[in-house]
Order: C-alpha cells, then structure tokens, then sequence
C-alpha cells in the first residue's frame, strides 16, 4: 500500500486529475488548515497561545519555470514579515526543488540567503526540507554553503538513509541545527533502511549521539521531526538521564497529527512545533501523508459520502 501511494504521488496524470475531485479537497482538510497563507497563519495564532511555535511551509515541488521560485521566494518573505509583525514564534521550512534547485543553482543559494537573512531579522531559523534521495548530497553541499554566511538555518536528515550517520558527523563541526525525520520516500535496500524496526533504531541512535554531542559541549539544535511517541519518551528519558533540559531538544510534528500529544508535551515544558502546510499544490505531499498511516485512505474514502 506505501508503494503504491507513493507510485501515486509521483504520477503526473493522477497530479492533475485527483485535486479537482471535491471529495480529495475535503478530505486533504485534515492535514491542512487551507490553502491560503492566511488561513495558515491564523492557526498558528491559535497553537501559539497553546504554548505551540509553527513552521511553515508553502507546499510545491519540482518547479519547472525558475520564475516560480521567484514568486515562491517572495511569498515567504511576506510570510515572515507577517511573523515578526504579529509577534509570532513561527518559522518557514523551504523544498530547495521549490526555489529552483533543478533549474539554477546559484539562484537558489541567492533566495535561500535572502530567507535566511529575513528571519535572521525575527530571530528565527530557516529550515530546509530534505527531499528524495536524488537530492540528498545537493540538499546538504547547500546546506554547508548557506551555513557559513547564516547560522540561523537548519537541515531536515531522514532517518532511513544508510548515509544519514556519516552526514551528521560531517555537519557537526557546522553547529548544526537538525531536523530528524525517519523519512518520506520510496527509496531501495542498496540507500536506506526499509522495515520500521530498523528505521526506528537509526532514528534513535542518531538522536542520542546529537544528544551526547550536545552534552559534551558541541552547539546543535535538534528538533525531532516525528509523531512516534515511544521514540520521543525513549530519548525525553535519556536526555534526563544525561540531565540535559527539557528544551534540549525540540518535537515537531505535523498539522493534524497526533494534536493531543502536541498539547500534552507543550503542558509538560518540552518545546514543540507544529508544521503548518499551505498552497494549492498539496497532491504529492498529501498522498505521502496518506502513505505514512495507509488507514488515512479510509478516512479519506469516507470523505466520498461524507
Ligand atoms: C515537522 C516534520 C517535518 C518533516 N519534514 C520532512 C522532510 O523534510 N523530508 C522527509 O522525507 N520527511 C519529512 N517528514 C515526514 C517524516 O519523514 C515521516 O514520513 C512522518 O513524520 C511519519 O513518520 P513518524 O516519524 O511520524 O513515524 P511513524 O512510525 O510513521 O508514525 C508513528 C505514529 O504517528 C502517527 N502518524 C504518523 N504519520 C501519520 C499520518 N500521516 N496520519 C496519521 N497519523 C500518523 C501514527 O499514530 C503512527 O503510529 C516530516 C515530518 C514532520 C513531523
């Protein structure tokens, strides 16, 4: 079912085609507030009187037109502006393949450092998504170009990937801000770990050593980029352990996931985020979120008779 869910994903005709179906709009509602900037943002309003912060992104991919990432680049200049003029602790996670990764890649380093500075501005960190593995080294090389000149961005790392431990080692030196996920895609045994249980063992081990790291007095800001609630009890426990502070590391999850434990953690001092998607081009990133729990195609289904 994850396979074909992301086979779906990726298909052009289906991109076109399933969007314009009422029942799919509805459904996608639960993963999104709506598909304006506005709608985001008043959300957000809402989780940060929670104790929440957000994260932002606008969603799209793979641009074909490098004046769409210039569109793409200003808009979320507006959105941090919106920020900082409402007082919000919100910050904008960026697709590189978004601001023209595979058409211009020096345009690309120009917009990311525009955002970087803006947030700069409100004291925030721009984060880069990762996205599939074709771009994982080209992902990380902009990573380390940006860093130099901007320490306040962060970098999503996937868990799933074999490399993942050798590129944390490689960023350290960097005092890295890491957002680790377990990972979104369809990738083969030869790159990445493909059963939950090894997945899940990678994650943990690669949050721990950030955070051994972090105790031994090496600067890293780690946010934990998943709704497992086992696996953020097994590292809250270590982190107590090493007696490091509840805010040594950050949990993000996603909009309409596990709200609940958003609350719960929040209540109980950890700092937490929630990522807020907007923008009319969700189809390939709905049906990842429909891959990663295959029971949401039901609940999407329902939305038919709803
Ligand atoms: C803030 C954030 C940013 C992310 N950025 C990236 C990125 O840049 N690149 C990338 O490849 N991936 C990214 N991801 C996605 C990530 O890789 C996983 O695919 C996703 O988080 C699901 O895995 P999990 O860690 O929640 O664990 P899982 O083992 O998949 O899920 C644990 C539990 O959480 C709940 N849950 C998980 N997903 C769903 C869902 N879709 N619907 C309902 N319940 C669910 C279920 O109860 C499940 O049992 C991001 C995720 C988050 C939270």
């Amino acid at each position: 079912m994850r396979r074909i869910l992301l086979w779906m994903a990726g298909n052009r005709w289906l991109r076109t085609r399933l969007p314009r179906l009422r029942f799919t709009r509805r459904a996608v509602r639960r993963f999104m507030p709506g598909e304006d900037a506005e709608s985001a943002l008043t959300a957000g309003a809402a989780f940060q009187a929670e104790g929440i912060g957000s994260l932002y992104t606008r969603l799209g991919e793979n641009l074909t037109a490098v004046e769409e990432a210039d569109r793409v680049a200003e808009e979320y200049l507006d959105l941090l502006d919106a920020l900082t003029e409402r007082g919000m602790d919100g910050e904008v996670s960026v697709k590189l393949t978004q601001l023209g990764l595979d058409l211009d890649v020096p345009r690309t380093d120009a917009h990311l450092a525009r955002l970087a500075e803006r947030s700069a501005g409100g004291g925030q960190t721009l984060w880069i998504d990762m996205e599939g593995s074709a771009y994982t080294e080209a992902t990380i090389a902009c990573y380390e170009r940006l860093k130099g000149n901007h320490p306040n961005v962060g970098l999503c790392l996937q868990a799933y990937l074999r490399r993942t431990a050798a590129d944390v080692e490689r960023l350290l030196p960097l005092e890295p801000a890491i957002r680790l996920v377990k990972g979104a895609y369809a990738e083969p045994a030869a790159i990445a770990f493909t059963s939950r249980r090894d997945v899940d063992a990678s994650f943990l081990a690669l949050a721990l050593g950030i955070l051994d790291a972090a105790k031994a007095g090496q600067r890293v800001r780690i946010g934990l980029g998943t709704h497992d609630i086992r696996l953020i009890e097994q590292i809250a426990d270590h982190a107590q352990a090493a007696a490091l502070p509840r805010t040594a590391f950050e949990v993000q999850m996603l909009y309409g996931i596990r709200a609940d434990q958003q609350r719960r953690l929040a209540g109980q001092g950890y700092a937490v985020r929630c990522l807020i998607a907007y923008g009319e081009a969700w189809y390939p990133w709905y049906m990842r979120r429909l891959a990663e729990r295959p029971a949401n195609v039901l609940f999407a289904v329902r939305q038919i008779f709803g």
